[in-house]
């Protein structure tokens, strides 16, 4: 199929995805096999182990392909596994150049398992590009950006940096976890690997964790899938169908999101029992100039401060609230709140967290597509 020409309304649907050959079936079945026939060794209709390759994930890894505009496709059995993955491409003494505000899970990762292999990791905001260059060396390998940030909504310039990042010949990496290919698309923007925690908004339904890698360049395909084949930490077949199923929904869902995380926002910036609100829409969000050129909507992360309000305060809001559910992760068709400073960044010290705008009475919204008027009473009773 010619999807390259299609639109991203259509790739959601038909990207990457044929009728099944044996029977046609529209959806790509379950292919819950760990081998596959054999008719001499060696000789085989291009399967030979799941490990390897998966029908069903592949099929996945093409729709992936499609919808980021890239080429090659890679699906992992987490997003952290995904970000392992990428990872493995450095050697000792190599360094990476991180946002500072990032995934929890993917600070854990960086500092506690691959700073004991060598690789020396530089935490920088990046809201500026000068950030970067003050750390750049010749030892540079990786640049890391997230965008927006999680939980701080920071927008960081795609563009810009991959032109720092081209001039040095250092990869550079997107988490589009938040964003979604439905608002950016980091390849088209000069990143060279796009990397999603599926388990949220391409899934999108809270019932599958899985991990995603897409690039443009072969080389670097060949690379990350020969880490994938030997370190082996794959998304299973039914994984693979659930996530390829919620990317058929994917455009309709994001829309919505970025609806209700407009109202909401917009909200909560006017309540008067809320001190401040992180959402890149609002025009004195400091890159929001960047947010409107790189992005095509807001989306649905919201993060905000009750006024006057401690670590304690903060709990009890999110325990009170009835329509919001209290839960890790985000990206869900259902409303999630979460507490940063105790649940998703607990990993990350007091200090570094704070350094970061992580206060203790930061509560972070994932904002779902429920009928907007029951999530604004809902917030409104948890306030009071
Ligand atoms: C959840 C998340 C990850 C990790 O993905 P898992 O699927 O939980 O392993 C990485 N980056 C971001 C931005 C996330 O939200």
């Amino acid at each position: 199929m010619a999807d390259k020409k299609l639109r991203f309304n259509s790739k959601v649907i038909h990207g990457g995805q044929e009728p099944d050959k044996a029977y046609g079936a529209v959806m790509p079945p379950i292919y819950q096999t760990s081998t596959y026939a054999q008719s001499s060794p060696g000789s085989h209709k291009g399967y030979e182990y799941s490990r390897s390759a998966n029908p069903t994930r592949s099929a996945l890894e093409k729709a992936l392909a499609s919808i980021e505009n890239g080429n090659h496709g890679l699906a992992f059995a987490s997003g952290l596994a995904a970000i392992d993955a990428v990872l493995k491409l450095m050697v000792p003494g190599d360094e990476v150049i991180s946002t500072a505000d990032l995934y929890g899970g993917s600070y854990r990762l960086f500092k506690r398992v691959f700073e004991n292999y060598g690789i020396v990791f530089h935490f920088v905001d990046m809201a500026e590009t000068s950030g970067i260059l003050k750390c750049l060396n010749k030892n540079t390998k990786l640049i890391w950006v997230e965008t927006p940030t999680n939980p701080m909504m920071n927008i960081i310039d795609i563009k810009a940096i991959s032109e720092e990042a081209k001039r040095e010949n250092v990869l550079l990496a997107v988490d589009n976890t938040f964003a979604t290919p439905y608002l950016q698309t980091p390849l088209d923007l000069g990143a060279d690997i796009v990397m999603h925690s599926a388990t949220k908004y391409l899934g999108g339904h809270s019932d599958v964790v899985l991990g995603a890698l897409v690039v443009n360049d072969q080389e670097l395909a060949k690379k990350l899938y020969f880490i994938q084949n030997a370190s082996g930490a794959v998304a299973g077949p039914m994984d693979s169908f659930l996530v390829l199923r919620g990317i058929k929904t994917l455009h309709v869902r994001m829309q919505r999101h970025c609806e209700n995380g407009e109202a909401i926002a917009k909200y909560l910036n006017d309540h008067p029992k809320v001190e401040q609100v992180y959402w890149p829409g609002f025009e004195n969000h400091p890159n929001h100039h960047i947010a409107k050129v790189q992005m095509n909507g807001f989306g649905g992360m919201i993060s905000f401060i009750p006024k006057g309000s401690n670590y304690t305060d903060a709990i009890k809001i999110v325990e009170s609230l009835k329509v919001f559910t209290l839960a890790e992760s985000l990206g869900g068709v259902e409303s999630l709140a979460g507490h940063p400073a105790s649940m998703t960044h607990a990993s990350i010290p007091k200090e570094e967290r704070e350094k970061s705008g992580i206060v203790d009475a930061l509560i972070r919204l994932s904002v779902g597509i429920e009928d907007i008027e029951d999530l604004i009473e809902d917030l409104s009773q948890a306030l009071e």
